[in-house]
């Protein structure tokens, strides 16, 4: 099937006893068992629900691999996969990361023992220089978060693979609408789905996909285990938001295209980041592994005062934390998202002080465009 038909179709027949053709919200904590150890399969809302697992399918099915594990949050998801590791385990991660992910590694998982080794992933012989003996995972976010740095999916999964070690990509900015790892070889691909798979910017969630039965095994263990689900209802949610991903993407990634090419010739803005421009440092990687470019935007005004007054002056976009929803948002990552991130370490990769990021909605792009224009001048 095609990726709408998929994405509209996949985890769901109308319900067996009314017919309903959407999947109900089975709102239920638990299930009536009709003699000691005879159920129909559901015990526990935690354990079993119907309404996550649709979801869980259906998303499982637009990655193109056989399992899905839904969580209550993003990080709740990438947490579970840090549940796959022991202490003493190393795992090499991408530098700039999403502020979140950076925190709880280095903040939290450290304390259990876990080791992390913070590198450039955009260079496959920067993984292989981390390399240590108890490396165990190589995580990777690509396009990153705010830098829109791309690494080579299939290369470092390739690499992994020969390693034996467990490669996840963090596929939030992409969706699997542009860009699917676990096509590309990787074992794990993990999203924050309050951002493009949801999309209307009202839940918070998290999946994780994955076509190896050994780690489903343990993951669908650890899920019920430490039990960081999502609820029915933003289960609910995120299925009927998947139904139109395809046609957000394609409005999301026309939009900023087009909004990319206008800022890069703007004389005010020192620097654009946009992994669809020809002159952005992976564009030739972004081609080969995904099918666009994305919603998102970063750009540098060369001075704080200008992204401090930028980002207050612009009326369609709402200054706010988040990305992916259907409306247009802008932040300013060192103050907002990537607080937890150490100046130094920012600096490093670019996260400058004026660094301002665009989440490029689906509204029409001229309203977008003037709104900026006005906001600049
Ligand atoms: C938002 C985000 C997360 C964290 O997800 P939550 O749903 O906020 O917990 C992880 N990775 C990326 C790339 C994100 O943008």
């Amino acid at each position: 099937m095609g990726f709408s038909t998929d994405a509209i179709h996949a985890g769901q027949s109308p319900d067996l006893t009314t017919g309903a053709v959407m999947t109900p919200i089975y709102m239920t904590s638990t299930y009536a068992q009709e003699e000691l150890g005879k159920h129909k399969g559901y015990e526990y809302g935690r354990t079993h629900n119907l309404t996550r697992a649709a979801l869980e399918k259906n998303v499982a099915t637009l990655e193109k691999c056989d399992y899905g594990i839904a969580f209550s949050s993003g990080l709740s998801a990438i947490h579970s996969l840090m549940m796959l590791l022991k202490s003493g385990d190393h795992v090499i991660v991408t530098d700039n990361v999403y502020g979140g992910t950076y925190r709880l590694f280095e903040l939290i998982m450290k304390d259990f023992g876990l080791e992390f080794s913070w590198v450039d992933t955009s260079e496959l012989q920067n993984i292989e220089k981390a390399l240590q003996p108890n490396t165990k995972m190589v995580f990777v976010e690509t396009p990153t978060n705010p830098m829109l740095t791309i690494s080579d999916i299939k290369l470092i999964a390739n690499f992994c693979k020969e390693k034996k070690l467990i490669s996840v990509v963090d596929n939030t900015f992409m969706s699997p609408y542009f860009q699917r790892p676990i096509e590309l070889g990787s074992d794990i691909s993990v999203h924050s789905s309050t951002k493009y798979l949801n999309g209307h910017s009202d839940v918070i969630g998290g999946i994780v996909l994955t076509d190896k039965e050994k780690i489903y095994e343990r993951l669908k263990y650890i899920q019920n285990a430490v039990g960081a689900v999502p609820s029915p209802f933003d289960s609910w949610l995120t299925l009927r938001a998947t139904k139109t991903l395809a046609v957000r993407m394609e409005r999301h990634s026309k939009n900023a295209e087009q909004i990319a090419k206008y800022l890069s010739t703007h004389k005010k803005i020192k620097k654009v980041f946009y992994p669809g421009l020809e002159d952005h440092p992976q564009h030739e990687i972004a081609k080969r592994q995904m099918s666009g470019f994305g919603g998102m935007i970063s750009i540098d005004l060369g001075d704080i005062e200008k992204a401090k007054s930028f980002v207050t002056k612009v009326k369609i976009f709402t200054l706010a934390e988040s990305l992916g929803g259907v409306e247009s948002l802008i932040c300013h990552p060192v103050s907002m998202t990537h607080g937890s991130v150490p100046k130094e370490k920012r600096e490093k990769f670019g996260l400058t002080d004026s660094l301002v990021r665009l989440s490029v909605g689906i509204e029409d792009v001229d309203d977008l465009l003037s709104d900026i224009e006005n906001a600049m001048s």
